[in-house]
């Protein structure tokens, strides 16, 4: 259940929201930003529930009001979300909203709320599709919001990655935002606000939701054991100049999807800068979890004043060339090949 109790760490923004609502100090828009695993996402959620809660208790929602028991099911009228999807493929002629993807939502949130983009996009089997929030999904978001609100004095609507909308849709969020219909609450759940337009973030309340700092936020997790074995990989190869392996490996790369490639050429360059960061003797603000530590202990004399900078802007490039849909192969053996100049650097 996402509570407030429930979410690991950030004491202070618990208090800071909860407080806001006792005071009935409630923004039309609130922008959470925060990098993956940070907890954005619930800590939206658990504001949500709060805001909506009948019988709110001076640190938490009950969690057994009417209301509380709807979130619980992810089926209150009054709490919608948005979020990136794809295109369903085959048989419907009809364009996917993200009401579609209702039961997956329901099922991510409830399991992975720390999850991030890949994890999701996984969980409705996107395969090479990237996912995105359509421009006709405002069209959705308008026809909810007209509604008058069920049971609540709120209508609250998340969306979460607001950055990945199509600019239609951005254009038509920022009229909504500029005249707020009334009782409506936006809650923005960034991990990139820097893409999201300027004069969207202007209207919204920020929060910054950091790493949390503690074992939590180290823990090895599938998806970074498998990202760290391939950028050894990668390091291997490129100092041994092993054209088949970087070849073995490029091939190995295509059969992630796009969004995991983007997801793993971001990984490599934050494993390139706290090695670095670990080069320069910093050790108190590296984020690595055990098995990457173990891995810098030699690797971080390979990343240098000289290279890191080209590291960083080569793995950003391929990044962008995942994105701007280049074959990925290519991207990534290119990548491989520049790596070997720059590890002798
Ligand atoms: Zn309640």
């Amino acid at each position: 259940m996402i509570v407030f109790k429930n979410i690991i760490g950030h004491t202070d923004l618990k208090e800071r929201l909860i407080k806001s609502v006792q005071e009935g100090v409630i923004p039309h828009a609130r922008l959470f930003s925060g990098p993956e695993g940070a907890g954005a996402l619930p800590l939206s959620v658990a504001y949500a529930r709060y805001l909506l809660c009948t019988n709110r208790q001076a640190d938490d929602a009950c969690g057994t009001c009417p209301s509380c028991q709807k979130i619980n099911k992810l089926a209150h009228p009054d709490l919608h979300f948005v979020f990136p999807i794809i295109n369903k493929k085959g048989g419907s002629s009809k364009d996917a909203l993200c009401d579609d993807f209702l039961p997956e939502w329901r099922e991510f949130l409830e399991k992975t709320p720390y999850s991030n983009l890949s994890g999701w996009l996984e969980n409705i089997q996107a395969g090479n599709a990237q996912g995105t929030i359509y421009a006709r999904e405002s069209n959705e978001i308008v026809r909810k919001l007209n509604f008058k609100s069920y049971e609540s004095d709120y209508k609250i609507m998340i969306i979460w990655l607001p950055e990945k909308m199509q600019e239609a849709a951005a254009n038509k969020l920022l009229k909504l935002l500029e005249e707020p219909p009334e009782k409506t609450v936006f809650l923005l759940v960034s991990e990139e606000p820097d893409k999201i337009i300027t004069t969207i973030r202007s209207r919204c309340q920020q929060l910054i939701v950091p790493l949390i700092s503690d074992e939590n936020a180290r823990q090895s997790t599938d998806e970074t054991d498998m990202f760290l074995e391939l950028f050894k990989a990668i390091m291997r190869n490129s100092w041994k100049r092993d054209i088949r392996g970087m070849k073995a490996k490029s091939e190995e790369f295509t059969t992630l999807g796009r969004d995991k490639q983007k997801a793993f050429l971001a990984y490599a360059q934050r494993q390139v800068r706290e090695n670095f960061l670990n080069a320069l003797n910093l050790p108190e603000i590296n984020y690595m979890n055990e098995n990457e530590a173990d891995f810098a202990v030699n690797f971080h004399k390979f990343v240098n004043e000289r290279n890191v900078e080209d590291f960083m802007n080569e793995l950003a490039l391929a990044e962008r060339h995942i994105e701007s849909n280049v074959n990925a192969k290519m991207v990534f053996f290119d990548l491989s090949m520049k790596i070997a100049v720059l590890l002798k650097k």
